[in-house]
């Protein structure tokens, strides 16, 4: 009891009401555009045409920009182009230039820091593409970039080499040769559609493309990768939903960092989704001033099951040119998770990953919970730090020594 009461004091946030903000579910709200109708507001064609695309617009919404946004805002066409829907605009705090939602898509003059680590490709996906926009990587899936737009632009997109084509990489797939590879290679059971956002495609190509690879006898399993329900919730529509439903089994996975994206309309947009039996997923990416707080990913993870997703992966911020000033360290991602485990619902928590350099894939990241094996034991720790034994035979089995609780890790 005592240790309960100790570990939990020790979890308490510095300020609890910040804690309660960020598990309440806020309306993102009009703000600027209070004006607009409810139809135009609530279509997702209207969202789009009014993004924040220029500095211009930028400064008379958001008078307080620091002189490294006004920069990297009038840098961000030659590298990533900046867009932000008026929806996603209306969470940003104007007061604070560590807002966490400001930070994700404001750009700023360090995306011109490009250290010696950093790569413009950093996870290798073109030198594993068989044809242009499939990356095939693991043995039994691909990843098929369907189009390189999205709602909005993430400043540490790991595929800004070609997303929003603000580099000229001109990225133009040809699905009939994308999905002539998939027809022609069996082993491929599960295919990922990404991009840029492939829910940016109207219904009807969108449906086209998903009926194709339906018709492939070998592909059991699709998906779909989208930052749209955060981005853009007004385009998770009921007719969109219905379209989808026909292609199961059928798994989204968003991309939600920080709790303060999941909004009514959000929650609203997923529990879409998810009635039209749609399993979700979410993927947050660790980022400085965003969710580098075990306190706020905790808030995130739980928020994001309210919503009904199930956290699954949070990667380490790839090696992206110019992404420096988001980056965090491997340490205090390993800490966070360490807060996560064992401290909330096993559902809530994501699995830690580095997509390793020039291609390695995604490779787990986990706290060290065993502390040492040999042929007769393993010996382990657990959440709060308390070790175990689990006994084991040379030849794998256990034995009928009976597990015990070792108050005092003995040396092996
Ligand atoms: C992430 C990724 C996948 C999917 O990986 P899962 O662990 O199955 O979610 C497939 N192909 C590539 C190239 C990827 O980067
Ligand atoms: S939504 Fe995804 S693909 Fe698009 S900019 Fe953000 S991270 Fe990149």
């Amino acid at each position: 009891m005592q240790s309960e009461q100790a570990s939990s004091s020790k979890e308490e946030p510095p300020s609890a009401a910040r804690l309660t903000s960020l598990k309440q579910f806020r309306a993102a709200g009009r703000g600027f555009w209070r004006d607009v109708s409810d139809s135009d507001w609530n279509d997702w064609h209207w969202q789009l045409k009014h993004r924040v695309t220029s500095l211009e617009q930028l400064q008379h919404l958001m008078p307080t920009l620091a002189p490294e946004e006004i920069a990297g805002a009038q840098f961000a066409n030659h590298k990533l182009a900046m867009a932000i829907t008026p929806y996603f605009f209306n969470l940003i705090d104007p007061a604070d230039e560590n807002c966490p939602i400001r930070r994700q898509v404001i750009p700023r003059i360090e995306e011109t820091h490009t250290a010696s680590w950093e790569m413009s490709d950093p996870c290798g996906e073109d030198s594993h593409s068989p044809v242009p926009g499939l990356v095939h990587r693991y043995p039994d899936r691909v990843l098929f970039l369907v189009t390189d737009r999205c709602a909005a632009y993430c400043r540490y997109c790991t595929r800004s080499r070609l997303v929003s084509n603000a580099t000229g990489y001109d990225f133009h797939p040809e699905f009939d040769k994308q999905i002539a590879y998939i027809e022609s290679h069996p082993e491929v059971r599960d295919v990922l559609l990404s991009g840029g956002d492939p829910l940016l495609f109207s219904d009807d190509k969108l449906e086209h493309l998903l009926a194709r690879l339906r018709a492939i006898p070998h592909v059991e399993f699709l998906r779909i990768g989208t930052r749209i329900p955060i981005f853009l919730p007004q385009r998770i529509t009921p007719a969109l939903c219905a379209m989808l439903k026909k292609y199961h089994p059928l798994f989204v996975s968003v991309h939600s960092n920080h709790p303060r994206e999941l909004t009514t309309e959000v929650r609203d947009a997923l529990g879409r989704l998810a009635d039209a039996g749609i399993p979700l997923g979410n993927q947050s990416v660790l980022l400085k001033h965003v969710n580098d707080d075990a306190t706020v990913m905790k808030a995130h993870v739980q928020k994001l099951l309210l919503c009904r997703v199930k956290p699954y992966y949070v990667y380490q911020c790839d090696l992206i040119a110019g992404s420096a000033h988001l980056r965090t360290s491997v340490r205090e991602g390993l800490e966070i998770m360490e807060q996560l485990r064992g401290h909330t619902t096993g559902y809530a928590v994501p699995t830690y990953v580095i997509d390793a350099p020039g291609g390695g894939g995604k490779v787990p990241i986990n706290p060290e919970y065993v502390l040492c094996k040999n042929a007769n034991r393993v010996l382990i720790r657990n959440y709060e730090g308390k070790v175990f034994e689990y006994p084991e035979a040379p030849d794998g089995t256990p034995t009928t020594t009976p597990p015990r609780q070792i108050e005092e890790p003995e040396l092996v």
